[in-house]
Protein backbone atom coordinates (compact mmCIF):
# COMPACT_ATOMS: atom_id res chain seq x y z
CA UNK A 1 0.00 0.00 0.00
CA UNK A 2 1.34 3.28 -1.14
CA UNK A 3 1.77 5.79 1.59
CA UNK A 4 3.97 9.36 0.68
CA UNK A 5 5.10 11.50 3.61
CA UNK A 6 5.30 14.96 2.49
CA UNK A 7 6.62 18.31 4.55
CA UNK A 8 4.20 20.38 4.67
CA UNK A 9 4.38 22.15 8.02
CA UNK A 10 1.36 20.65 9.86
CA UNK A 11 0.89 20.48 13.62
CA UNK A 12 -0.22 17.27 14.89
CA UNK A 13 -0.80 15.78 11.09
CA UNK A 14 -0.98 11.62 11.72
CA UNK A 15 3.20 11.65 10.74
CA UNK A 16 2.16 14.01 7.42
CA UNK A 17 0.81 10.89 5.69
CA UNK A 18 -0.78 11.78 2.76
CA UNK A 19 -4.21 9.46 2.46
CA UNK A 20 -4.96 8.50 -0.61
CA UNK A 21 -8.60 8.95 0.18
CA UNK A 22 -10.54 10.29 3.30
CA UNK A 23 -14.16 9.49 3.65
CA UNK A 24 -15.88 11.36 6.33
CA UNK A 25 -18.79 9.14 7.49
CA UNK A 26 -18.90 5.56 8.42
CA UNK A 27 -22.35 4.97 6.79
CA UNK A 28 -23.15 2.47 3.99
CA UNK A 29 -22.40 5.14 1.60
CA UNK A 30 -18.70 5.84 2.93
CA UNK A 31 -18.12 2.15 3.93
CA UNK A 32 -18.63 1.00 0.30
CA UNK A 33 -16.52 3.95 -0.52
CA UNK A 34 -14.13 2.24 1.48
CA UNK A 35 -14.37 -1.18 0.38
CA UNK A 36 -13.76 -0.39 -3.54
CA UNK A 37 -10.94 2.34 -2.61
CA UNK A 38 -8.98 -0.25 -0.58
CA UNK A 39 -9.56 -3.02 -2.55
CA UNK A 40 -8.08 -0.72 -5.74
CA UNK A 41 -4.71 -0.92 -2.92
CA UNK A 42 -5.61 3.26 -2.48
CA UNK A 43 -4.76 4.11 1.39
CA UNK A 44 -8.06 4.92 2.42
CA UNK A 45 -9.10 6.38 6.00
CA UNK A 46 -12.49 6.75 7.23
CA UNK A 47 -13.43 9.47 10.00
CA UNK A 48 -16.62 8.22 11.89
CA UNK A 49 -17.88 9.84 15.18
CA UNK A 50 -19.23 7.24 17.28
CA UNK A 51 -20.05 4.13 15.38
CA UNK A 52 -20.20 3.43 11.78
CA UNK A 53 -23.45 2.29 10.22
CA UNK A 54 -25.21 6.19 10.15
CA UNK A 55 -28.98 5.73 10.32
CA UNK A 56 -29.06 2.04 8.93
CA UNK A 57 -27.25 1.08 12.03
CA UNK A 58 -30.35 2.39 14.21
CA UNK A 59 -32.44 0.76 11.72
CA UNK A 60 -33.96 -2.58 13.58
CA UNK A 61 -35.39 -3.97 10.14
CA UNK A 62 -34.25 -2.87 6.47
CA UNK A 63 -36.84 -4.82 4.34
CA UNK A 64 -35.97 -3.70 0.79
CA UNK A 65 -32.29 -3.81 0.67
CA UNK A 66 -31.48 -6.61 -2.26
CA UNK A 67 -30.35 -9.85 -1.21
CA UNK A 68 -32.22 -10.30 2.27
CA UNK A 69 -35.89 -11.69 1.65
CA UNK A 70 -36.38 -12.04 5.36
CA UNK A 71 -35.34 -8.25 5.93
CA UNK A 72 -31.83 -7.66 7.43
CA UNK A 73 -31.13 -5.68 10.78
CA UNK A 74 -29.11 -2.21 10.02
CA UNK A 75 -26.65 -2.81 12.84
CA UNK A 76 -25.28 -6.29 11.84
CA UNK A 77 -25.38 -5.15 7.95
CA UNK A 78 -23.18 -2.05 8.87
CA UNK A 79 -20.85 -4.14 11.05
CA UNK A 80 -20.34 -6.57 8.19
CA UNK A 81 -19.77 -3.90 6.27
CA UNK A 82 -17.08 -2.54 8.25
CA UNK A 83 -15.25 -5.72 8.30
CA UNK A 84 -15.42 -6.27 4.54
CA UNK A 85 -13.50 -2.34 4.69
CA UNK A 86 -11.26 -3.57 7.44
CA UNK A 87 -10.26 -6.76 5.64
CA UNK A 88 -9.08 -4.91 2.60
CA UNK A 89 -7.04 -2.64 4.56
CA UNK A 90 -8.98 0.57 5.44
CA UNK A 91 -8.16 2.36 8.78
CA UNK A 92 -10.91 3.38 10.86
CA UNK A 93 -10.16 6.77 12.88
CA UNK A 94 -13.07 7.39 15.20
CA UNK A 95 -13.58 11.00 15.80
CA UNK A 96 -15.37 14.34 14.30
CA UNK A 97 -13.66 15.94 11.35
CA UNK A 98 -15.13 19.70 11.85
CA UNK A 99 -13.76 21.37 8.78
CA UNK A 100 -12.65 20.09 5.30
CA UNK A 101 -10.08 22.51 3.60
CA UNK A 102 -8.26 22.19 0.23
CA UNK A 103 -4.62 23.65 0.00
CA UNK A 104 -4.53 24.72 -3.73
CA UNK A 105 -1.00 25.12 -4.04
CA UNK A 106 -0.22 21.62 -2.82
CA UNK A 107 -3.06 19.81 -4.64
CA UNK A 108 -4.33 18.13 -1.40
CA UNK A 109 -7.00 18.09 1.61
CA UNK A 110 -6.61 18.97 5.10
CA UNK A 111 -9.24 18.03 7.65
CA UNK A 112 -9.70 18.82 11.24
CA UNK A 113 -10.20 16.78 13.69
CA UNK A 114 -9.95 18.92 17.40
CA UNK A 115 -6.51 19.78 17.29
CA UNK A 116 -5.24 17.22 14.64
CA UNK A 117 -4.99 17.37 11.16
CA UNK A 118 -5.05 14.87 8.05
CA UNK A 119 -3.88 15.13 4.77
CA UNK A 120 -5.45 13.36 2.02
CA UNK A 121 -5.67 13.92 -2.32
CA UNK A 122 -9.29 12.69 -2.46
CA UNK A 123 -12.24 13.24 0.10
CA UNK A 124 -15.22 11.70 0.09
CA UNK A 125 -18.21 13.30 1.81
CA UNK A 126 -20.52 10.88 3.22
CA UNK A 127 -21.90 12.54 6.53
CA UNK A 128 -25.21 11.53 6.28
CA UNK A 129 -27.97 13.51 8.18
CA UNK A 130 -29.21 14.32 11.47
CA UNK A 131 -33.20 14.29 12.55
CA UNK A 132 -34.93 17.72 12.62
CA UNK A 133 -36.18 19.02 15.94
CA UNK A 134 -39.77 20.41 16.36
CA UNK A 135 -38.44 23.64 18.21
CA UNK A 136 -41.28 24.15 20.58
CA UNK A 137 -41.57 24.37 24.30
CA UNK A 138 -40.34 21.37 26.03
CA UNK A 139 -38.55 19.95 23.28
CA UNK A 140 -34.98 20.83 24.93
CA UNK A 141 -35.90 19.67 28.25
CA UNK A 142 -37.23 16.69 27.41
CA UNK A 143 -34.51 15.54 24.70
CA UNK A 144 -33.04 12.33 25.68
CA UNK A 145 -35.48 12.04 28.50
CA UNK A 146 -38.86 11.12 27.13
CA UNK A 147 -38.14 12.49 23.78
CA UNK A 148 -36.05 10.20 21.09
CA UNK A 149 -35.16 9.91 17.67
CA UNK A 150 -34.38 6.08 17.66
CA UNK A 151 -37.08 4.07 18.23
CA UNK A 152 -34.84 0.77 17.80
CA UNK A 153 -32.80 2.47 20.93
CA UNK A 154 -35.40 3.36 23.42
CA UNK A 155 -39.05 1.19 22.33
CA UNK A 156 -38.02 -1.13 25.22
CA UNK A 157 -38.72 1.88 27.77
CA UNK A 158 -41.65 2.18 26.37
CA UNK A 159 -43.00 -1.14 27.18
CA UNK A 160 -46.69 -0.81 28.00
CA UNK A 161 -46.79 2.47 27.46
CA UNK A 162 -48.72 5.44 25.43
CA UNK A 163 -46.60 7.32 23.46
CA UNK A 164 -46.81 9.63 20.26
CA UNK A 165 -44.94 9.81 17.20
CA UNK A 166 -44.90 13.29 15.29
CA UNK A 167 -44.30 12.89 11.04
CA UNK A 168 -46.04 11.05 8.42
CA UNK A 169 -43.04 10.01 5.87
CA UNK A 170 -40.88 6.66 5.94
CA UNK A 171 -39.33 7.32 8.92
CA UNK A 172 -42.55 7.92 11.09
CA UNK A 173 -44.33 5.10 10.24
CA UNK A 174 -41.29 2.57 9.58
CA UNK A 175 -40.19 3.23 13.15
CA UNK A 176 -43.73 3.59 14.58
CA UNK A 177 -44.58 -0.04 13.53
CA UNK A 178 -41.66 -0.80 15.22
CA UNK A 179 -42.41 0.97 18.43
CA UNK A 180 -46.37 -0.94 18.35
CA UNK A 181 -44.36 -4.07 19.25
CA UNK A 182 -43.44 -2.39 22.64
CA UNK A 183 -45.91 0.01 23.59
CA UNK A 184 -49.30 -0.18 24.63
CA UNK A 185 -51.04 2.66 22.22
CA UNK A 186 -49.52 4.68 19.48
CA UNK A 187 -50.72 8.08 18.12
CA UNK A 188 -49.28 9.05 15.20
CA UNK A 189 -49.32 13.04 15.07
CA UNK A 190 -49.45 14.55 11.50
CA UNK A 191 -49.37 18.24 10.18
CA UNK A 192 -51.71 17.30 6.99
CA UNK A 193 -54.36 14.93 6.35
CA UNK A 194 -52.12 12.94 3.20
CA UNK A 195 -48.93 10.89 4.60
CA UNK A 196 -45.55 11.27 2.97
CA UNK A 197 -44.70 7.15 3.62
CA UNK A 198 -44.59 4.70 1.18
CA UNK A 199 -48.00 3.08 0.78
CA UNK A 200 -47.33 -0.58 1.83
CA UNK A 201 -46.18 1.25 5.23
CA UNK A 202 -49.58 3.23 5.01
CA UNK A 203 -51.56 -0.03 4.89
CA UNK A 204 -49.69 -1.45 7.68
CA UNK A 205 -49.75 1.07 10.20
CA UNK A 206 -53.44 1.93 8.84
CA UNK A 207 -54.55 -1.61 10.02
CA UNK A 208 -52.45 -1.88 12.98
CA UNK A 209 -54.88 -1.47 15.78
CA UNK A 210 -52.23 0.04 18.47
CA UNK A 211 -51.99 3.09 15.90
CA UNK A 212 -54.19 5.78 16.18
CA UNK A 213 -53.73 8.76 13.60
CA UNK A 214 -54.18 12.63 14.88
CA UNK A 215 -54.15 14.33 11.76
CA UNK A 216 -53.78 18.42 10.28
CA UNK A 217 -52.36 18.54 13.83
CA UNK A 218 -48.93 19.81 15.27
CA UNK A 219 -47.40 19.47 18.77
CA UNK A 220 -47.09 23.04 19.93
CA UNK A 221 -45.43 22.22 23.34
CA UNK A 222 -44.28 18.99 25.77
CA UNK A 223 -45.26 19.23 28.95
CA UNK A 224 -44.22 17.43 32.84
CA UNK A 225 -42.55 17.44 35.33
CA UNK A 226 -39.37 15.38 35.34
CA UNK A 227 -40.96 13.21 32.53
CA UNK A 228 -43.48 13.68 29.99
CA UNK A 229 -46.80 14.01 30.85
CA UNK A 230 -48.81 15.08 27.52
CA UNK A 231 -48.13 17.14 24.95
CA UNK A 232 -50.58 20.47 23.77
CA UNK A 233 -51.46 19.51 19.88
CA UNK A 234 -53.13 22.49 17.67
CA UNK A 235 -55.26 21.24 14.88
CA UNK A 236 -54.56 23.26 11.95
CA UNK A 237 -57.80 23.26 10.29
CA UNK A 238 -60.25 24.70 13.19
CA UNK A 239 -57.15 25.98 15.50
CA UNK A 240 -58.39 23.68 18.43
CA UNK A 241 -56.35 22.89 20.89
CA UNK A 242 -56.13 19.64 22.70
CA UNK A 243 -53.88 17.67 25.41
CA UNK A 244 -52.55 14.47 24.60
CA UNK A 245 -51.63 12.11 27.73
CA UNK A 246 -48.31 10.50 26.81
CA UNK A 247 -45.31 9.19 28.37
CA UNK A 248 -42.31 9.22 25.10
CA UNK A 249 -42.60 11.50 22.20
CA UNK A 250 -40.52 10.24 18.97
CA UNK A 251 -39.85 12.99 16.70
CA UNK A 252 -39.73 11.92 12.76
CA UNK A 253 -40.05 15.03 10.85
CA UNK A 254 -37.18 15.02 8.32
CA UNK A 255 -33.49 15.27 8.04
CA UNK A 256 -30.69 17.70 7.93
CA UNK A 257 -27.55 16.99 5.76
CA UNK A 258 -24.34 17.06 8.13
CA UNK A 259 -22.32 19.41 5.88
CA UNK A 260 -21.55 22.09 7.77
CA UNK A 261 -17.59 21.34 7.97
CA UNK A 262 -16.98 22.12 4.24
CA UNK A 263 -17.50 25.92 3.07
CA UNK A 264 -17.49 27.36 -0.36
CA UNK A 265 -18.75 24.72 -2.01
CA UNK A 266 -22.18 24.33 -4.01
CA UNK A 267 -24.83 23.27 -1.84
CA UNK A 268 -28.55 23.55 -2.22
CA UNK A 269 -30.73 26.40 0.20
CA UNK A 270 -31.38 23.25 3.19
CA UNK A 271 -27.17 22.01 2.53
CA UNK A 272 -27.49 18.90 0.67
CA UNK A 273 -24.24 19.19 -1.74
CA UNK A 274 -24.65 19.33 -5.07
CA UNK A 275 -22.94 16.88 -7.16
CA UNK A 276 -22.72 15.36 -11.18
CA UNK A 277 -23.56 12.59 -11.96
CA UNK A 278 -19.87 11.45 -10.93
CA UNK A 279 -20.80 12.71 -7.24
CA UNK A 280 -18.21 15.42 -8.31
CA UNK A 281 -18.33 18.43 -6.36
CA UNK A 282 -17.91 22.16 -7.12
CA UNK A 283 -14.19 21.41 -6.10
CA UNK A 284 -12.05 19.18 -7.99
CA UNK A 285 -10.77 15.50 -6.06
CA UNK A 286 -13.98 16.41 -3.87
CA UNK A 287 -17.53 13.64 -3.66
CA UNK A 288 -20.05 13.50 -1.84
CA UNK A 289 -21.79 10.32 -1.81
CA UNK A 290 -25.15 9.19 0.40
CA UNK A 291 -27.83 10.99 2.20
CA UNK A 292 -25.82 14.34 2.68
CA UNK A 293 -25.66 14.67 -1.43
CA UNK A 294 -28.59 16.55 -2.77
CA UNK A 295 -30.51 13.57 -4.61
CA UNK A 296 -34.18 11.93 -4.82
CA UNK A 297 -33.99 8.80 -2.66
CA UNK A 298 -31.97 8.22 0.17
CA UNK A 299 -32.01 4.53 0.92
CA UNK A 300 -29.12 1.87 1.92
CA UNK A 301 -29.19 0.71 -1.96
CA UNK A 302 -28.72 4.26 -3.19
CA UNK A 303 -25.85 5.00 -0.63
CA UNK A 304 -24.53 1.87 -1.70
CA UNK A 305 -24.26 2.87 -5.44
CA UNK A 306 -23.14 6.45 -4.64
CA UNK A 307 -19.97 5.09 -2.27
CA UNK A 308 -19.14 2.53 -4.88
CA UNK A 309 -19.12 5.57 -7.82
CA UNK A 310 -17.49 8.20 -5.44
CA UNK A 311 -14.98 6.09 -4.94
CA UNK A 312 -14.95 4.66 -8.60
CA UNK A 313 -14.58 8.46 -9.82
CA UNK A 314 -11.69 8.86 -6.93
CA UNK A 315 -9.43 6.70 -8.43
CA UNK A 316 -10.21 7.70 -11.49
CA UNK A 317 -9.02 11.47 -10.56
CA UNK A 318 -5.66 9.77 -8.41
CA UNK A 319 -4.01 8.42 -11.59
CA UNK A 320 -4.11 12.21 -13.28
CA UNK A 321 -3.05 13.98 -9.69
CA UNK A 322 -0.11 15.74 -9.21
CA UNK A 323 -0.17 16.41 -5.31
CA UNK A 324 2.42 18.22 -3.04
CA UNK A 325 4.66 17.68 -6.05
CA UNK A 326 5.74 14.41 -4.48
CA UNK A 327 4.41 12.91 -7.37
P1 LIG B 1 -39.42 13.01 5.25
O1 LIG B 1 -39.69 12.05 4.17
O2 LIG B 1 -38.86 14.35 4.93
O3 LIG B 1 -40.79 13.20 6.05
C1 LIG B 1 -40.88 14.14 7.10
C2 LIG B 1 -42.30 14.15 7.61
O4 LIG B 1 -42.37 15.06 8.70
C3 LIG B 1 -43.31 14.61 6.56
O5 LIG B 1 -44.49 13.88 6.69
C4 LIG B 1 -43.52 16.09 6.91
O6 LIG B 1 -44.81 16.54 6.63
C5 LIG B 1 -43.33 16.09 8.41
N1 LIG B 1 -42.80 17.35 8.91
C6 LIG B 1 -41.74 18.07 8.43
N2 LIG B 1 -41.52 19.15 9.19
C7 LIG B 1 -42.45 19.15 10.16
C8 LIG B 1 -42.74 19.98 11.25
N3 LIG B 1 -42.02 21.09 11.51
N4 LIG B 1 -43.77 19.66 12.07
C9 LIG B 1 -44.50 18.55 11.83
N5 LIG B 1 -44.28 17.69 10.81
C10 LIG B 1 -43.26 18.00 9.99
O7 LIG B 1 -38.42 12.41 6.37
P2 LIG B 1 -38.19 10.88 6.83
O8 LIG B 1 -39.47 10.18 7.01
O9 LIG B 1 -37.23 10.96 7.96
O10 LIG B 1 -37.43 10.23 5.57
C11 LIG B 1 -36.20 10.78 5.14
C12 LIG B 1 -35.66 9.96 3.97
O11 LIG B 1 -35.30 8.65 4.42
C13 LIG B 1 -36.71 9.77 2.90
O12 LIG B 1 -36.06 9.83 1.65
C14 LIG B 1 -37.26 8.39 3.16
O13 LIG B 1 -37.76 7.76 2.02
C15 LIG B 1 -36.02 7.67 3.69
N6 LIG B 1 -36.41 6.56 4.57
C16 LIG B 1 -36.76 5.38 4.00
C17 LIG B 1 -37.18 4.31 4.79
C18 LIG B 1 -37.58 3.03 4.13
O14 LIG B 1 -37.35 2.86 2.94
N7 LIG B 1 -38.14 2.08 4.85
C19 LIG B 1 -37.28 4.44 6.16
C20 LIG B 1 -36.93 5.67 6.72
C21 LIG B 1 -36.53 6.71 5.93
P3 LIG B 1 -45.30 16.79 5.12
O15 LIG B 1 -45.56 15.44 4.54
O16 LIG B 1 -46.52 17.62 5.27
O17 LIG B 1 -44.17 17.52 4.43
Amino acid sequence: MLEIKLDLPISGSDNKTIYDVAIVGGGPAGLTAAIYTSRALLNTIVFEKLGTGGQAAITDHIENYPGFPEGVNGFELSQKMEEQARNFGTKFEFSEIHKIEKDFTKNCFILYSGNKEFLAKTVIISTGTTPKRLNVKGEQEFWGRGISTCATCDAALYKDKVVAVVGGGDSALDEGLFLTRFVKKLYIIHRRNELRAVKILQKRAMENPKIEFIFNSVVEEIIGENKIQKVKIKNLITNEISFLDIEGLFIYIGLEPNTKMIEHINKDETGYIITNENLETSIPGLYAAGDCRYKTLRQVATAIGDGALAAHNAEKYLEHLECGNVK
